[in-house]
């Protein structure tokens, strides 16, 4: 089922002539009103008729996250304040906010490709989406919120937390689909069983959208069995619309990233190179269609790889790997580079493992896990605890090279964040 088949399936050298007329357009566009890209461009010798291909995007500046910041609040608009309806800030779990605005025509757009990725999941007008995103400032809920509506859902606002309203609303309206983040999908999970609820015949849940933070397919797993659903991932940042940039469709080998609306580079994110095909590296994108703010190169500090085969749902658009972390969480312990995603895919692997666990860097770049049992993961048999620990000590030196300390904690202990996971605490730089 496509939302806008036409553009969906649109051939790869149409697709791309629109990239490039819209690449065009939007150049000319910051050049004209932007001063931030009118000095830029200046800087790097580059004018916007000397875009003439689709790789001489790479002749135009990035946009980093810290030019965001230091043009806070409405540095980066390109069209009057009057003509804007909508402002979201980034969820900052890296440092000051940033401002996103966006027009009518903006909402609509990025409303309409919210749309593609219901449809493209099988979702219809009969469905009920329950949102348990956080609603407000973040583009997390609202952007998916409206897409929803364009397909013609029935959408309970819920926002994340009291999980046991959650549970009600689900009950008493049939929710089908849910959109939240890995973090609180596991302990809904944990909840579900506590209330001896059991998902598959008790609920009439059926996909789940998870999103905002990274997550393994070993994760995915527990989710899906967890809630007894189908579980999508859903990418997208709020300097890009928020949800919805880039999404699973039914075969779930990678996330179709909608081309016609973003340009999308993967670099070498040292050199700021293209890195060939197939290989990992920081994604980065241009805004084709926007508005209000328009985007050029933008740095997501995200890693992640692009597929190169067709997809065999028919649509055009390419698809990426999903994110296997953020350039800015890679640990550094003892020479050696970590992402914390290395490390929940080993835990979340095993059964006796819950749904929540730290990582804590200390001392003399010391790594301790605590980690939390899954509900009944237990036996009462301190041998097979001592077992378990030994297991996971090994399997993450196995993946790591670094040896952890690891200690098992009950479930429930480790604190749960309603917005997104904090997984590291890192006491070397206190
Ligand atoms: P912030 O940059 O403040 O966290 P956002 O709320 O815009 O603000 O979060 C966007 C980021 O969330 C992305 O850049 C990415 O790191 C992460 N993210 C979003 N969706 C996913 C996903 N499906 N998988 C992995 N990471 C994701
Ligand atoms: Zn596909």
């Amino acid at each position: 089922m496509f939302w806008d088949r036409e553009l969906e399936t649109l051939d790869r050298s149409a697709l791309t002539r629109l990239q490039l007329e819209r690449l065009q357009a939007t150049v000319v566009r910051v050049a004209d009103r932007v001063p931030f890209y009118r000095r830029r461009f200046e800087e790097c010798g580059v004018a916007p008729e000397q875009i003439r291909s689709l790789d001489d995007v790479r002749r135009l500046p990035f946009t980093t996250n810290a030019d965001l910041r230091e043009n806070y609040p409405d540095g980066l608009l390109a069209v009057e304040r009057s003509d804007v309806l909508r402002l979201h800030t980034s969820s900052g779990t890296t440092g000051k906010p940033k401002a996103l605005f966006f027009s009518r025509r903006d909402l609509d757009q990025a409303a309409g490709l919210v749309a593609r990725c219901f449809v493209m999941t099988g979702a219809t007008e009969a469905d009920v989406l329950q949102n348990m995103m956080t609603y407000g400032l973040f583009t997390g809920a609202l952007m998916l919120h409206y897409g929803a509506e364009k397909v013609g859902l029935l959408v309970i606002p819920a926002g994340p937390g009291n999980s046991d309203r959650q549970l009600l609303l689900m009950q008493d309206f049939g929710t089908t689909i849910i959109h939240l983040t890995p973090t609180y999908a596991l302990y809904f999970a944990d909840l579900l069983e506590q209330r001896g609820v059991r998902p598959g015949r008790d609920l009439a849940l059926r996909k789940a959208y998870v999103g905002a933070e990274p997550y393994t397919e070993e994760t995915r797993r527990k989710i899906e069995q967890g809630l007894g659903v189908d579980v999508y991932n859903c990418y997208g940042l709020s300097e890009m619309n928020g949800p919805g940039v880039a999404f699973e469709c039914e075969y779930k080998q990678g996330l179709h990233l909608w081309e016609d609306n973003f340009l999308l580079e993967i670099v070498d994110q040292a050199t700021g190179e293209p890195v060939p095909d197939g290989q990992p590296g920081e994604l980065v994108l241009t805004t084709l269609n926007r508005e209000a703010m328009p985007l050029l190169r933008y740095r997501t500090r995200d890693i992640t790889a692009l597929l190169p085969a067709p997809c065999p749902c028919g649509r055009t658009h390419r698809r990426i790997q999903r994110i296997t972390g953020r350039a800015d969480d890679m640990l550094i312990l003892r020479g050696v580079n970590i992402y914390p995603q290395q490390i929940e895919r080993v835990l979340m692997a095993l059964p006796e493992v819950g749904r929540n666990y730290l990582i804590m860097l200390d001392g003399l770049d010391e790594m301790t896990l605590q980690v939390e049992l899954a509900e009944g993961g237990f036996d009462g048999q301190v041998d097979h605890l001592v077992s378990l620990q030994q297991q996971v000590v090994e399997r993450v030196r196995a993946e790591t090279m670094v040896k952890p300390k690891v200690e098992l904690v009950p479930p429930g202990t480790l604190p749960v964040s309603e917005g997104k996971a904090k997984r590291v605490i890192d006491r070397r730089r206190l």
